[in-house]
């Protein structure tokens, strides 16, 4: 197995020459558990500056890093929003870590009539995005909106791009299909216990909504938003 170099997701501006002090999370993380030593290598990035060599200075109080040179330009990359209904913790923490993984460029919590959960950990939320981000070579961290209601978001929402909402039963095409015939788009997937009649009613007369079919099983709210992320990563990269 090949060991890859470290990856630190950097809030402050990266330029050569520049001395970033690392948060204390990563410091721990590069002193305690990865046992690196001054000199040692680690790549920093943002979307703002792209991906940068960098040489560690471990040091008693701090842990920082020199910026060295870059190896990846910025770039842009675009991805669908994941607007789901907040779940129990296990299974959000799950779908916040594939939704990164899978190229979503933003994660929209909602509240919905059937939903269990209505509170979000913002900052345990943030920092799986940001260690997903590290692992799967992204620049950007998804960006987290705040947790808003439905009807609310839904309003607030232009019509486009597309807004791909996922519904159970339902004579929807297909997810791959409907792709093909209205182009990108964000995707909405429901509580546990699915979406309500009047929600249901609420999507489908809205403009701008697509319905559509993950298939013919009836998939927990996590499988489908990582179902859905899925088909919509796979398109995007043909
Ligand atoms: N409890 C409901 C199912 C809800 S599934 C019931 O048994 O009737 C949770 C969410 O996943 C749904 O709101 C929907 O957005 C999505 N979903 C699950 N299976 C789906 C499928 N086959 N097609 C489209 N969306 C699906």
């Amino acid at each position: 197995m090949s060991t890859r170099t470290r990856r630190l997701f950097s809030v402050a501006d990266l330029a050569q020459g520049a001395r970033i002090e690392l948060e204390t999370g990563q410091a721990h993380q590069l002193r305690h558990v990865l046992r690196q030593r001054s000199g040692d290598v680690v790549h920093l990035f943002n979307n703002r500056n792209g991906e940068w060599r960098a040489r560690l200075e471990i040091e008693r109080r701090a842990v920082s890093a020199m910026v060295v040179e870059q190896v990846r330009p910025p770039g842009a990359e675009p991805g669908p929003t994941l607007a789901f209904a907040a779940l129990k913790r296990s299974r959000l923490e799950l779908v916040v870590e594939k939704a990164c993984e899978l190229g979503a460029a933003a994660l929209q919590p909602l509240v919905t009539e059937r939903s269990v959960v209505d509170r979000l950990n913002v900052e345990r939320v943030g920092s799986i995005l940001r260690e997903a981000a590290e692992q799967c070579e992204r620049l950007s961290v998804p960006t987290l909106h705040q947790l808003a209601p439905l009807g609310d978001w839904l309003r607030a929402r232009p019509e486009t791009p597309p807004l791909y909402a996922a519904l159970e039963r339902c004579a929807a095409p297909g997810l791959d299909e409907a792709l093909r015939t209205h182009g990108a788009g964000d995707l909405l997937v429901g509580p546990e216990g699915g979406f309500s009649v009047k929600e249901c009613a609420l999507l489908t007369d809205r403009p701008g909504v697509v319905t559509i079919s993950l298939g013919p099983r009836i998939l927990r709210a996590e499988t489908a938003a990582i179902a859905g992320l899925g088909v919509m990563a796979i398109r995007m990269s043909r």
